[in-house]
């Protein structure tokens, strides 16, 4: 029965649209006499931007995700990328696209498009190898990879020194000299200013959208958060994505005014982690059959979205915007770096600990009442430290459920046995089993 209102989110399909140009236009891109380049959602893409507004991209994660979701298709991808060679073990998103290069299949139709070039990150063991591989199968594209292994921010480091951000922001700007070199374009440090300002827009921005769902009911699920938080992972110094999560931001503040909830019979509330399998979205419906709401997590919160942990609240709470646009190159540069470098995604790397008294903060204050940990074997990366994620949460009075799967690879996901578990957690929470 239902207990709140409830309603579509009035900006969905300006959300498809933006999503579906952004692959179109970087299929489209040489028939514009524009670039492409490739890497991962988490590049700091800003620095991309003064290459020119005819400068289109691909992040391999949500392509992969993309890819994962529509199994059949994924199935083709995988069997292509272990026939070459890959193990099975790796990345799923990895291999998926690997397996869509090697393929020569767009999963948005066509030919898959070839890069110019390609600019990534790097903190996972996966990242500059995944456009290592994807550029030696495109035949031999440039890379340029920026090693963001600097350290943890505060609170988990005692300070944030200036030379981690320095040694971030010295490869963005060698990065710069590069680009210039291998496309023969001038750099325009107005539209890389811009580029930086909007990723910061952006960013904030999804952080704000995410703390509304600490309302009861929450405006938001989290099957609809993965429509919504791709555009940080697609780009986040994109001016029309700033805008568009602005445009969110108003929508689901008047939602949270109204109590529009995005699960009517919302009776509990969980949180996952890491990605979750993308061809079994549906066990997300199947929570709501039992009245429960995924108000998010700590992914899809902190992937793209900027937060601080204050350790003595125990609070997570989106990181304030900069005082003053920057106004050089260096300036940006360092400006970015110090951002991104705060990046909740990015602290776990350093020790499982700071990943837990995250998740504590977002289960107390967004009022979770069981936390569901993916074991996710397609992602080595953000799965690191998950078995002692689940005992500190444990230690600190939550109830927490596992399940074995793979974001990318459906052969490792059971979804039979995965709803099953869930609907024994569901009920230790003390829900009805649906009628
Ligand atoms: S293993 Fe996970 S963190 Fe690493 S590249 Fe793949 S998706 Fe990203």
């Amino acid at each position: 029965m239902a207990k709140y209102p409830t309603e579509p989110l009035k900006c969905w399909t300006k959300a498809k649209e933006l999503r579906k140009n952004f692959y179109r236009n970087f299929d489209q891109a040489h028939e514009k006499g524009g670039i492409r380049w490739m890497g991962s959602a988490w590049a700091l893409d800003a620095v991309t931007c003064g290459l020119g507004r005819d400068v289109y991209c691909i992040t391999g994660e949500p392509y992969g995700a993309s890819c994962a979701f529509n199994r059949p298709l994924s199935a083709r991808f995988l069997t292509a990328a272990e026939n070459y060679g890959f193990s099975r073990d790796l990345c799923s998103y990895m291999r998926n696209y690997w397996g869509s290069i090697l393929t020569d299949e767009y999963a948005f139709g066509g030919k898959f498009p070839k890069a110019d070039f390609a600019f990534t990150q790097h903190i996972c063991c996966s990242h500059a190898k995944w456009y290592q591989n994807a550029c030696e199968l495109e035949g031999g594209v440039p890379l340029f990879a920026i090693d963001v292994g600097a350290g943890p921010y505060p609170p988990f480091a005692a300070e944030m020194y200036e030379h981690r951000v320095r040694y971030v922001a010295e490869q963005m700007l060698d990065a710069i000299d590069w680009m210039e070199e291998i496309t023969g374009r001038k750099y325009d440090d107005e539209l890389f200013l811009e580029g930086c300002w909007n990723d910061i827009r952006s960013t904030h921005t999804w952080a704000k959208i995410c703390m509304l769902n600490r309302a009861v009911p929450a405006p938001l699920d989290e099957k609809s958060i993965y429509s919504l938080y791709v555009f940080g992972t697609l780009q986040k110094s994109n001016g029309e994505f700033a805008d568009f999560y602005e445009e969110l931001l108003e929508e689901v503040e008047d939602r949270v005014r109204r109590g529009i909830a995005a699960v009517a019979n919302e009776q509990a509330r969980v949180m996952t982690d890491t990605q979750p399998p993308w061809g079994f979205l549906g066990i997300y419906r199947h929570l709501e059959t039992w009245g429960a709401v995924s108000i998010g997590s700590l992914y899809t919160f902190g992937l793209e979205g900027m937060w601080l942990y204050d350790e003595e609240e125990g609070e997570f709470l989106p990181r304030p915007m900069p005082g003053d646009k920057p106004k050089t190159r260096e300036e940006a540069c360092m400006m970015l770096a110090d951002w991104h470098l705060s990046k909740p995604e990015y602290q776990h790397f350093y020790h499982p600990e700071y990943k837990t008294k995250m998740m504590d903060a977002i289960a107390r204050h967004w009022r979770v009442d069981g936390i569901i940990l993916h074991y996710n074997r397609g992602c080595e990366g953000l799965s690191t430290g998950i078995a002692e994620n689940r005992l500190g949460l444990l230690e600190r009075g939550h109830k927490v459920m596992t399940y074995e799967g793979n974001m990318g690879d459906e052969r490792e996901f059971d979804e039979k046995a995965v709803t099953n578990r869930m609907d024994i957690f569901l009920e230790s929470l003390g829900l009805k089993r649906p009628g």
